[in-house]
């Protein structure tokens, strides 16, 4: 399986209500490296140049280690807009404005950028769309980036994050502990739904923000896969399985994983229904307006 986290150098930077963000960016990312080192896990860090420019030189420093060894920079586009609101033309600046740092970053480390990640997983909302979308990375050399589990971190890390603000300690905890028991919970769903689909499981790609809590977590949370009987790969090597030969041709304005559209070219009729959604303590209390 593969582990890739998106919106690097810092999920919350450059948003208006993130403060302090030059330290916590430095830190979630110093403890994540950490993690994933001792893990020996490789990752792919997908950049959002918006986010990049929002955290001044700093940015750019941050990103260094993820363009090392067995850790790997992806795009994720300049703005992350929505491309389901976009012309052709404003997805292409949305792609080619997305390399303004890490382009020149790779080449210099004799690499390429070879994966791009959509916001929102949203891939082309009709069957037109998503062939010119696809044109426009394969001309800049880029494959679509999968995603095969999701566990919706960013709600748990808006929860998170409240507790952070507020200082309640106990409820952190409490916040870090639902995560992981959710995070298990679909780590099996989503093994489970792919063996359904396709009748085997390929290689996963596990959806994950540069964010605090996976900060505070990510050892917990690659020890559960590695207890399930995991093995870390790079998302070059996850996505060489034949599973991931072209991507889902399953036409929606939304973002779902890859097995429900695998689902959907296949045939095969699962009911979604029966994922579990996140806790709604966790939702409300990350909704809780800050004092
Ligand atoms: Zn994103």
């Amino acid at each position: 399986m593969a582990i890739t986290f998106d919106d690097l150098p810092y999920s919350i930077a450059g948003d208006p209500e993130a403060q302090n963000t030059l330290d916590a960016a430095r830190d979630a990312n110093a403890s994540i490296l950490a993690a994933l080192d001792h893990r020996r896990a490789p990752a792919t860090g997908f950049v959002v140049e918006r986010r990049v420019r929002a955290l001044g030189q700093m940015g750019e420093i941050l990103l260094a280690p993820w363009n090392q060894g067995h850790l790997e920079l992806g795009n994720h586009s300049f703005g992350h807009r929505d491309s389901n609101d976009l012309s052709l033309d404003e997805f292409r600046r949305e792609v080619t404005d997305g390399e303004a740092t890490i382009d020149p970053m790779v080449r210099k480390a004799g690499r390429s950028l070879r994966f791009f990640r959509f916001p929102y997983n949203h891939v082309g909302d009709t069957a037109d769309r998503r062939e010119a979308f696809e044109t426009v990375l394969r001309e800049r050399g880029y494959r679509i980036a999968a995603s095969t589990i999701d566990t919706s971190d960013y709600l748990f890390d808006a929860a998170h994050e409240h507790a952070l603000t507020v200082g309640d300690e106990d409820m952190r905890q409490r916040i870090e502990t639902a995560y992981l028991d959710y995070s298990r919970t679909e780590i099996a769903y989503y093994a489970d739904l792919n063996r359904q689909v396709l009748g085997c499981e390929p290689p996963a790609v596990m959806l994950l923000h540069l964010n605090r809590i996976n900060a505070s977590v990510m050892d917990r949370l690659l020890e559960i896969f590695q207890a399930s009987g995991y093995r870390f790969a790079s998302l070059d090597e996850a996505q060489a399985h034949p599973a991931y030969a072209s991507s889902p041709r399953f036409v929606t304005k939304f973002g779902p994983m890859w097995g429900y559209r695998w689902a959907r070219d296949q045939g095969v009729k699962v009911d979604g229904s029966k994922e579990q959604e996140p806790p709604a303590w966790i939702v409300s209390y990350g909704k809780t307006p800050t004092p």
